[in-house]
C-alpha cells in the first residue's frame, strides 16, 4: 500500500465502500439491494454531472460484486461491503484486479477498442464471480464502436457486467440506452458535501472557516471532485483559510464589497463607484468576474423579491447585508441594472478595455442614465426576443439644453408600467415589430399603459404626445395593431388612447434630471455639429437615423447633422422633429 502522505486529497479520500459515498443515497441503495438479492443487470448506465461520484461508485460496486464476503453480506446487510480485506478487494485497492477493466472512452473511441472488449469478454473471470468493464465517458464512443458494442449488449456472456458512465446521456444511441439499467446521479447537495469536507479538513489538519467552506462548495456546483481539488489548491496557501484567502485565490470579491458596489448604483453615488473600482481590493480583480457577480447578485435579489429563494449558503454569513440591499432597491431598478448588463455583455466581451467599460457603465447607471446600445441588444434570459425597446418603458425624449436626439430615456425605475402587464406588453411590442411599420412601432414603444388596471376594463394607453399625427396614424393602421392588442390582452374588451398630462406629479422620488446626470457622468467628447447640404433620403426606418451612442463604443457611428428647415422639402423629417425634439442626423458610415 502507498503511504497516505504520497496521495493527494482526492485520491486519498476516494470512497472505497458504499458507506463512504457522499450524497448519492438512492444510487447506493439501488446497487446494494441488487447485491443483497443477487439480481444484476448486464449493462448499467451511470449518468450525472462531472465529479458527483459516478466512477467512484462504479469501482465500489465492482469491488462489491467480486468481494469474497458477498455471501456474509447477504446474511447480514449491515456488514460493510466491499470488505477491503479479501484477496479480490485488495487487488481492487491496488488497482491490479484481473477481472476489472476500466476504459476511458474519451481516448479509446474507435471500433477496434470495442472489438478487443468483445474478444476478451468471452474469457471467464479469474479471481471473482464477474468480469466487469467500466467504460468511462461512454458518450465519446464512435458510431461504429456503438454498433459493434450493441451486438455484445444483445447477448452478453453471463459472467460479464458492463458499467457505462456518462455526463451526456443524450449522446448515447437510443438502441444502447434501451438495453441499459440507468442509475441517475444528482449533483451532491450542500449539506452532505459540507459534512464530508469538514471531516476531511479535521482529519487532514486543514484549518478553514465556515464561510470559506460555504464559498468553496458554492464555487464547485455540487462536484465533490472539484471541491476537493480546490481545497487541495488552497490548503497550503495559508495556515488558516479564511473567506478572504479563498476569494483572493479565486480572484473574486467578497459579498460585502459586491453589495456595496450595487448599493452605490442604487444610491446614485457615481463617485463612490469610481473610488471602489479603483480601490486595492478591486484593482486586481478581473472585470469579467465583477460583471458576472453583479448579474448573479441582481438575480439573487430578484428571486428574493419574488420570494423564490431561501438565502443561499454562500450568503449565510452576509444575509443581513443582502436583506438591507433588498429593502432599499425596487424590482424595477434591479431589472434596469440586470437588463443593462445583459444588453451590453456582447460589447463588454469585445472591448479590450473591460475595466473602463465596466466603470463607465456602472457610473451611468448610478447617474440615473439607462445607457443606450448601438447594436440590437443580446437576448436576456427573461425576455424572449427584444429589439430596440427591451421593456415597455415610459420613454419620453426630453428637451435638454442643446436640442439634439442625443437624449437619454428615463430609467426604468421611473417607468409607470404596471409590472404585471410587462409580459403581455412585451409580446405585443414584439408582434408589432414583426409587422414592419417603424412609425407605428415607435408610437407604441413610447406609450405607457395606464394604471389602475383590471381585467374586463378598457385598456388605456397613454400616448407620449398629444398629436393628430399619432391619432391619424393609429386610425390608419388599426387593422395592424388591433388584432395584436386583442391577442396580447384577451381579457380587455376595449382600448382607449389618452393624451399625456404634462408635468404630472410622480409618486416616486424622481431621479436626477437629465442635465445634472449629464454633468455627473463622464461622456465622450461630442463631435462638432457639421452642417451638411446633402439632401437626406425620406424616412426608411430607424436604422438610418439612430440616437447617437451615449458611451464610447467600438461600433460608434459617424453622424452628421442635416438641415431640414424646409418643411415642404422634408415633410416627414419635420413631422418627426415635432414629436421627437432633436436634430436629424445622417449616418455617414
Ligand atoms: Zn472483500
Amino acid at each position: 500500500m502507498q503511504s497516505p502522505a504520497e496521495l493527494n486529497l482526492a485520491r486519498k479520500w476516494r470512497p472505497k465502500t458504499f458507506d463512504t459515498i457522499v450524497g448519492q443515497d438512492i444510487p447506493v441503495r439501488m446497487l446494494k439491494n441488487g447485491l443483497y438479492l443477487q439480481k444484476f443487470f448486464p449493462v448499467y448506465l451511470f449518468a450525472g454531472q462531472r465529479g458527483c461520484g459516478k466512477t467512484s461508485t462504479a469501482r465500489v460496486f465492482a469491488a462489491a460484486l467480486n468481494c469474497q464476503k458477498t455471501e456474509e453480506f447477504r446474511q447480514n446487510p449491515r456488514l460493510t461491503i466491499p470488505c477491503l480485506e479479501c484477496e479480490s478487494c485488495i487487488a481492487m485497492l491496488n488497482g491490479n484486479h484481473p477481472d476489472f477493466i476500466e476504459i476511458d472512452a474519451a481516448s479509446h473511441t474507435g471500433v477496434d477498442n470495442v472489438r478487443q472488449i468483445i474478444e476478451s469478454s468471452s474469457y471467464m473471470p479469474l479471481l471473482g464471480a464477474k468480469k466487469i468493464y467500466l467504460i468511462d465517458e461512454a458518450h465519446m464512443l464512435s458510431k461504429a464502436a456503438f454498433n459493434a458494442f450493441l451486438k455484445l449488449l444483445e447477448e452478453p456472456p453471463k459472467s460479464v457486467l458492463f458499467i457505462l458512465a456518462t455526463t451526456e446521456t443524450h449522446k448515447i444511441p437510443e438502441t444502447v440506452l434501451s438495453r441499459c439499467f440507468q442509475v441517475i446521479f444528482t449533483p451532491i447537495a450542500n449539506t452532505p458535501l459540507k459534512t464530508h469536507l469538514r471531516a476531511m479538513c479535521d482529519q487532514e489538519s486543514i484549518t478553514i472557516d465556515d464561510q470559506a467552506l460555504d464559498l468553496l462548495i458554492h464555487e464547485t456546483d455540487g462536484s465533490a471532485r472539484d471541491a476537493i481539488n480546490l481545497l487541495e489548491r488552497v490548503r497550503f496557501s495559508n495556515t488558516h483559510i479564511t473567506e478572504e484567502t479563498l476569494l483572493h485565490i479565486l480572484g473574486k470579491i467578497s459579498n460585502a464589497d459586491l453589495c456595496a458596489l450595487l448599493e452605490y448604483i442604487i444610491d446614485a453615488q457615481p463617485h463612490n463607484i469610481i473610488a471602489t473600482l479603483q480601490s486595492p481590493s478591486f484593482e486586481l480583480i478581473n472585470s469579467t468576474i465583477i460583471w458576472d457577480m453583479l448579474i448573479e447578485l441582481c438575480r439573487t435579489l430578484i428571486c428574493i423579491k419574488y420570494k423564490a429563494t431561501t438565502t443561499l449558503p454562500s450568503w449565510a454569513q452576509t444575509s443581513s447585508i443582502l436583506a438591507a440591499l433588498d429593502a432599499k432597491c425596487s424590482l424595477e431598478k434591479l431589472y434596469t441594472i440586470s437588463t443593462t448588463l445583459w444588453h451590453h455583455e456582447e460589447l463588454f466581451h469585445q472591448t479590450s478595455k473591460k475595466n473602463i467599460f465596466l466603470e463607465m457603465l456602472l457610473v451611468q447607471l448610478a447617474s440615473g442614465i439607462t445607457p443606450l446600445t448601438t447594436k440590437s441588444p443580446a437576448t436576456a434570459p427573461f425576455l424572449q426576443k427584444t429589439n430596440a425597446a427591451p421593456l415597455p418603458q415610459a420613454t419620453k425624449i426630453q428637451q435638454a439644453q442643446t436640442p439634439s436626439i442625443e437624449q437619454t430615456s428615463k430609467p426604468l425605475a421611473e417607468a409607470k408600467q404596471p409590472s404585471t402587464l410587462l409580459p403581455a406588453w412585451t409580446s405585443f411590442l414584439e408582434a408589432l415589430n414583426q409587422a414592419g411599420d417603424a412609425l407605428l412601432e415607435s408610437i407604441f414603444k413610447q406609450a405607457t399603459l395606464v394604471e389602475p388596471f383590471a381585467p374586463q376594463t378598457p385598456l388605456v394607453i397613454k400616448l407620449s404626445a398629444k398629436s393628430k399625427f399619432f391619432t391619424d396614424k393609429l386610425n390608419e393602421c388599426k387593422q395592424i395593431w388591433q388584432p395584436l392588442i386583442n391577442k396580447a390582452f384577451p381579457e380587455n374588451q376595449s382600448i382607449s388612447f389618452a393624451a399625456p398630462t404634462e408635468q404630472e406629479p410622480s409618486p416616486r422620488p424622481r431621479p436626477p434630471q437629465v442635465a445634472e446626470s449629464a454633468a455627473a457622468a463622464p461622456q465622450p467628447p461630442r463631435q462638432p455639429p457639421v452642417q451638411s447640404q446633402q439632401p437626406i433620403k425620406p424616412w426608411q426606418g430607424k436604422k438610418n437615423y439612430q440616437a447617437a451612442p451615449k458611451q464610447p463604443s467600438p461600433n460608434a457611428l459617424n453622424l452628421e447633422n442635416i438641415d431640414v428647415q424646409d418643411k415642404e422639402k422634408w415633410p416627414i423629417a419635420n413631422l418627426l422633429i415635432s414629436h421627437f425634439p432633436g436634430k436629424i442626423k445622417k449616418v455617414t458610415q
